[in-house]
């Protein structure tokens, strides 16, 4: 049965995507089985696994739906007995949140003039938690390492105070949890996880609770709580407190009690370093010549530098090829179609799709709710925050002065029905090949 469908589906993926793209990420791919509506398939590493979910998860998804008439959620695993995978499930560590991820620890991080002032913080945070620095704020960009940094901090509590209950939570969940704990009527157990069971509270991308009164109220109680207990509060933040308008001035003052340490985009060198690290980690040859050019290729998100990485050593061992720099340059030009990394402006975003939906670029900004508007005017803000290195405030801004939470709302929205619905993909696919032209 799953053979079946992933049989069916492979040629209208390697249609999409391109019979190159389809060879190097999905050639060595195994389908293991069809679980409900989970298709589960298998590849051969952890690089490969990232960059399937990154980049065709949703649209793997909609193929799969289409061709077995059934919702189908796809799944990536990597090939059980490789080192990868093995260590994963050894060194993944569960908190009550959430868990935190093996990839991100101290040892994995690359310290550079960008980052060395948060590093030696959050270092001095997990030496001493509770101490000094609390509460830990860590502000940045999309993509400099803020969540990588809070999870070190979470693997070395643990590792240095074994009996410290961690929470590692990223804040969309805190509010859900919040929503939830409200509407089953379960505040009591809230609070006694989070203020009465937690020595460690790390949360990841406040932001999100920024005009969320109800979500604000209870974090402002459970950060007075765990404060007043000296246990230790990290706080992760795309901004500086005080840029945060739609915040409880009681919190953002609260915050500026402990400690307050700025990420900054990376310079070359610490990309470049980063690079290495990486390539060495995954025993990938990347010779100098081959890092700068991708580090000057990159924007400042180290996500996307990875990507980059990821790529060219998927190419490479595709083609048995070595990697040097005009293999390197070849792979960049001939990316073919599917979310590829090209920097691109919200104007020229803006452009397209107000050309594909017959609209004008002012109808996208307005604020008129006809499905007409709202539909191009969402999608032009998901490829925004996809395709751009903007944040979401940037991106209200430049669609006629919008909330940082409608931008949110647009791009989960279009997330959400990428993972089903196919004549959206279809769309948006055409849109971001027209861009990229
Ligand atoms: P943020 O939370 O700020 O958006 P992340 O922490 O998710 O960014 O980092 C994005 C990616 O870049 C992650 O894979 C992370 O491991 C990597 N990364 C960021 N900074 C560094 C660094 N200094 N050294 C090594 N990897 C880094
Ligand atoms: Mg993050």
């Amino acid at each position: 049965m799953h053979r079946t469908i992933w049989e069916k589906s492979k040629d209208s993926i390697r249609e999409k995507i391109g019979a190159e793209n389809f060879n190097v990420w999905f050639d060595q791919s195994r389908p293991v089985e069809l679980r409900e509506d989970h298709f589960v398939l298998e590849v051969k590493n952890q690089f490969q696994k990232e960059w399937i979910e990154e980049n065709y998860r949703s649209f793997i998804s909609a193929s799969l739906s289409q061709t077995a008439r059934k919702p189908i959620q796809l799944a990536v695993i990597v090939k059980p007995d490789s080192p990868a995978a093995q260590k994963k499930s050894l060194r993944t560590l569960k908190t009550p949140g959430y868990l935190l991820d093996s990839k991100y620890t101290f040892e994995k991080f690359v310290v550079g003039p960008s980052n060395q002032f948060a590093h030696a913080a959050a270092l001095a945070v997990s030496e001493n938690p509770g101490g000094n620095y609390n509460p830990l704020f860590l502000y940045g960009g999309v993509g400099v390492g803020k969540t990588h940094l809070l999870t070190a901090i979470g693997h070395r509590i643990a590792k240095n105070f074994n009996d410290s209950r961690l929470i590692f939570i990223p804040a969309e969940n805190f509010v859900n949890d919040v929503i939830n704990s409200i509407r089953y009527e379960k505040m009591p157990d809230f609070r006694s996880k989070y203020r009465d069971n937690c020595d460690v509270l790390l949360l990841d991308d406040i932001q999100f609770i920024a005009g969320k009164e109800r979500t604000q109220e209870e974090f402002f109680h459970t950060f007075n709580s765990l404060y007043s207990l000296r246990k230790q509060i990290v706080i992760t933040c795309d901004r500086f407190p005080k840029e945060m308008e739609a915040l409880d001035e009681r919190l953002r003052s609260r915050f500026e009690w402990g400690l307050i340490a700025d990420i900054q985009p990376p310079e070359i060198e610490v990309k470049i370093a980063i690079l290495k690290e990486k390539s060495e980690n995954n025993k990938i040859v990347l010779p100098d010549d081959v890092a700068l050019f991708l580090a000057n290729t990159s924007s400042s998100n180290i996500r996307e530098l990875e990507g980059f990485l990821i790529r060219i050593s998927a190419f490479a061992s595709f083609y048995n090829s070595e990697i040097n720099l005009d293999f390197a340059k070849k792979v960049f030009k001939n990316i073919s179609v599917h979310n590829e990394g090209i920097p691109v402006s919200i104007e020229s975003i803006q452009k397209a799709v107000a050309n594909h939906f017959n609209l004008k670029i002012a109808d996208l900004k307005s604020s008129r709710k006809l499905k007409a508007f709202t539909v191009p005017r969402q999608i032009a803000m998901y490829l925004s925050r996809k395709l751009t290195n903007s944040s979401f405030p940037e991106i209200g801004s430049k669609f006629g002065g919008k909330d940082h939470s409608t931008v949110i709302h647009a791009n989960k929205k279009v997330q959400k029905q990428l993972e089903n619905n196919i004549q959206l993909s279809m769309t948006i696919d055409r849109i971001t090949k027209d861009l990229k032209d």
